[in-house]
C-alpha cells in the first residue's frame, strides 16, 4: 500500500471484519432491489440474500478464474459468499446503508490460493531449532548450524536428542554435505540429528549411531541407506526407511497432555497466520492435531480453510465409523488421505526412477518404500471406504505402482469420479499421463521447486527435467493439475510457485524443462480452481463466482504484466476469507 487514504480505509475494514468473524446478523431488509440487481449483473446469483451486501469491492482488475466470466471490475459479498460479480457501475449500484465499500484502485484481485499438500508444521516453526530458512532462498554456513545446535545442547541433559530442522543440503555456503564430524562438534554426549527439510534424509552424529548400534558394517535395510564415505566409513547421512533405527533410542523431551495441547494450538494459530500472509486461503493438511484445529477455529484464530488429510489412527477410525471424504464444513473438512508413501524424495534424490540416476556410482535407482501387494491392499481398503485415496509418488516407477493399484481397486469396487490424488507426481511419461487421464487422477505437484530447488536439478539433468513437474503436459492432457508445496520440503508462497511454473527459472538463473512452462493465467488456475477440484470443492470455491465462498487476494501488482522474474515479489496487500480480512500488508 502506498496511498495513505486507502490504507486507512483498509484499517477500518479490518477492524470491522475482526469484530464479526462470521457476520451472522443479516439485517432484515424489505428492499429486495439489491439482490435482484445482483442476479441481473451475473445472471447466476439466484438465492442471494435479500439484504445489503456486506462488502463491495470495485475499480479492480479481477481475474475470476471462472470461464463463464473471466474478467470483472467489481464484486459484492454477503454472508461470507460472493453474491454478484460484474462492472464497477453495476456493482456499486447494489450498495446499501450498511455496505462497506472498497476502492481497489486498479489493483489485481484473484481467488484465494489453495495449497494441496502441506505438512503445516507450526509447532516446528515455533519451538524447534531452525537451521535453514523455511520461507525463502537463503544460504547458511555449516558453522552456523553447529553453533545453533550447540546452544540447544547446552540446555538439555546428556543423552537427549538435539535436533535441527529445515536443513537444505544445497543451500550451504561451504558447498559440501554436512557430515558426522561436523555434528560431533555439536556434542559427543547428545545424539544429534539435522533433518533435511525434504523429510527423507537426515544427518547424525557418532553418538546417535552408537545408541542405534549402527556401524560401518551394518547393511542397508530395504527402502533406505546408511551412506558411507570413500573409505567405507559412515558419513552421517541416512536416507528414508533406514532412519527408523533411531526412533527408539535416546531421550526426548516430554510434555504433559496440557503442554502438548497448548503447543499444538499455538502451532496451528501460528501457521495459519503465515498462510494468510502469503495469500493461502485453503490448505490441505497432512494430518496434524484435529482437536487443536477445531479449538483454534472456535477461538477465532483460524485464518484459512483446512482440508484434513488423515492417516493412522484417525484414518482407521474414519473407516471403522463410516466417515467419508467430504465430512465436515467449509472450514475444516475431511479430504483425501494423507500421502501414503510409495517412494523417496525428488529434492533429496531418492525417488524411484526406471533408469539409474545420472552420474551416481554404484548405480542407484532410488528407494521404493512399499511393495505392490501392500500398496494394492491399502488402496483398495481406503477406496472401498469411500475415502479419496492419496499416495506420494515422485518417480515414474512409483507413479506406475500407484496407478496399477488404483486401476485394480476401481475394477474391484467401481466408483465414478473417484479422483485418486497423486502427491508430487514428479516424473511422468506418456503412458502414465494416459492412465492418469483415464482414472481422473488429480496430481498435487511441486510448484515452488522450479524457483527454489534449481540447485537440485543438475542431479537429474535436462532430459529428466523435461518430464518433471510437467504442468504443460498434464494441462494439455486435460488433467486438473494442482499445487502442492509439500512444506516443509518446499516454501509455500503461491507467488513463488507461479513464477517458477511460468519461467522454469530458478534463483540461480538457470532454466530447466522450459517445455513445461505454462501461462500466468494457467498458473493461477493451478493454484486456485484446480486446488478446489482436488478436494471436490470446485462448486464451493476456487473462483470468484456468485454463491461461492468469498475468499480472495488483493495483489499490489498484476502477475500478468510485471516482469516474470518478479512475480514472487508482488506484495500480498490483503487476504480475505469468507469476506473477512485475515491479513493486510
Ligand atoms: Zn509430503
Amino acid at each position: 500500500m502506498t496511498d495513505r487514504r486507502t490504507r486507512r480505509e483498509f484499517m477500518g475494514l479490518t477492524a470491522a471484519g475482526a469484530a464479526g468473524v462470521l457476520t451472522p446478523a443479516w439485517l432484515a431488509d424489505p428492499r429486495t432491489a439489491p439482490a435482484i440487481a445482483a442476479a441481473a449483473v451475473t445472471g447466476t446469483a439466484q438465492g442471494a440474500p435479500s439484504t445489503d451486501p456486506d462488502l463491495i469491492v470495485f475499480n479492480a482488475k479481477v481475474y475470476t478464474m471462472d470461464p463463464a466470466a473471466p474478467r470483472a471490475e467489481a464484486f459484492a459479498t454477503s454472508g461470507g459468499r460472493f453474491i454478484a460479480v460484474g462492472s464497477t457501475a453495476a456493482i456499486k449500484g447494489l450498495a446499501g446503508k450498511r455496505t462497506q465499500t472498497f476502492d481497489a484502485k486498479q489493483m489485481t484481485i484473484v481467488p484465494g490460493f489453495t495449497d494441496c499438500h502441506n505438512h503445516a508444521g507450526g509447532t516446528t516453526l515455533l519451538y524447534e531449532v531452525l537451521v535453514g530458512n523455511p520461507f525463502e532462498v537463503e544460504f547458511v554456513t555449516i558453522a552456523s548450524i553447529i553453533e545453533k545446535l550447540r546452544a540447544k545442547a547446552r540446555q538439555v541433559p546428556a543423552g537427549t536428542w538435539v535436533e535441527g530442522y529445515f536443513h537444505d543440503d544445497t543451500k550451504v555456503k561451504d558447498k559440501r554435505l554436512l557430515n558426522v564430524r561436523d555434528l560431533d562438534q555439536v556434542s559427543t554426549e547428545h545424539p544429534v540429528v539435522v533433518r533435511h527439510r525434504g523429510g527423507h534424509t537426515s544427518f547424525y552424529n557418532s553418538k546417535a549411531f552408537e545408541l542405534a548400534k549402527v556401524t560401518k558394517d551394518t547393511p542397508n535395510p530395504p527402502g533406505g541407506t546408511f551412506d558411507r564415505d570413500e573409505n567405507g566409513a559412515l558419513n552421517g547421512r541416512v536416507t528414508d526407511l533406514a532412519r527408523s533405527v533411531f526412533n527408539g533410542v535416546g531421550q526426548r523431551p516430554t510434555f504433559t497432555p496440557e503442554q502438548r495441547a497448548q503447543r499444538e494450538r499455538d502451532g496451528v494459530a501460528h501457521i495459519s497466520k503465515q498462510f494468510a500472509r502469503y495469500g493461502l486461503t485453503s490448505v490441505h493438511h497432512e494430518g496434524g492435531d484435529l482437536t487443536a484445529m477445531q479449538e483454534v477455529r472456535a477461538r477465532g484464530d483460524l485464518h484459512h480453510r483446512i482440508s484434513y488429510e488423515p492417516s493412522g489412527r484417525v484414518l482407521d477410525s474414519m473407516i471403522a465409523s463410516g466417515i467419508m471424504s467430504g465430512f465436515g464444513d467449509e472450514w475444516i473438512k475431511f479430504g483425501a488421505t494423507s500421502e501414503h508413501t510409495v517412494d523417496g524424495s525428488f529434492s533429496e534424490r531418492t525417488m524411484a526412477l526406471s533408469i539409474p540416476y545420472p552420474n551416481v556410482q554404484p548405480p542407484y535407482k532410488g528407494n521404493i518404500t512399499d511393495t505392490q501387494d501392500e500398496l494394492n491392499a491399502w488402496v483398495e481398503k481406503v477406496h472401498r471406504a469411500g475415502i479419496q485415496v492419496n499416495c506420494h509418488a515422485n518417480g515414474d516407477v512409483a507413479i506406475d505402482m500407484y496407478l496399477t493399484a488404483f486401476e485394480r481397486a476401481q475394477k474391484a469396487a467401481p466408483r465414478p469420479d473417484a479422483r485418486p490424488k497423486i502427491t508430487h507426481c514428479t516424473l511422468i511419461n506418456d503412458d502414465l499421463v494416459r492412465r492418469m487421464k483415464a482414472l481422473g487422477a488429480v496430481p498435487a505437484m511441486f510448484t515452488t521447486y522450479a524457483y527454489y530447488n534449481t540447485d537440485k536439478f543438475p542431479f537429474y539433468g535436462e532430459e529428466l527435467m523435461k518430464r518433471s513437474m510437467a504442468f504443460r503436459t498434464l494441462l494439455d492432457a486435460g488433467i486438473h493439475a494442482a499445487a502442492g508445496s509439500d512444506f516443509s520440503p518446499g516454501p509455500f508462497a503461491p507467488l513463488m510457485g507461479i513464477q517458477g511454473m511460468v519461467t522454469r527459472t530458478g534463483w540461480d538463473g538457470t532454466t530447466w524443462g522450459a517445455n513445461q512452462r505454462i501461462s500466468v493465467d494457467e498458473a493461477i488456475r493451478v493454484n486456485t480452481i484446480n486446488g478446489a477440484y482436488a478436494s471436490r470443492e470446485e462448486s464451493l470455491k476456487g473462483s470468484i463466482t456468485p454463491n461461492k465462498l468469498a475468499d480472495f487476494v488483493v495483489l499490489a501488482d498484476d502477475p500478468h504484466t510485471v516482469n516474470k522474474e518478479k512475480i514472487k515479489d508482488i506484495q500480498i496487500v490483503r487476504t480475505v476469507v469468507g469476506g473477512t480480512t485475515v491479513h493486510q500488508a
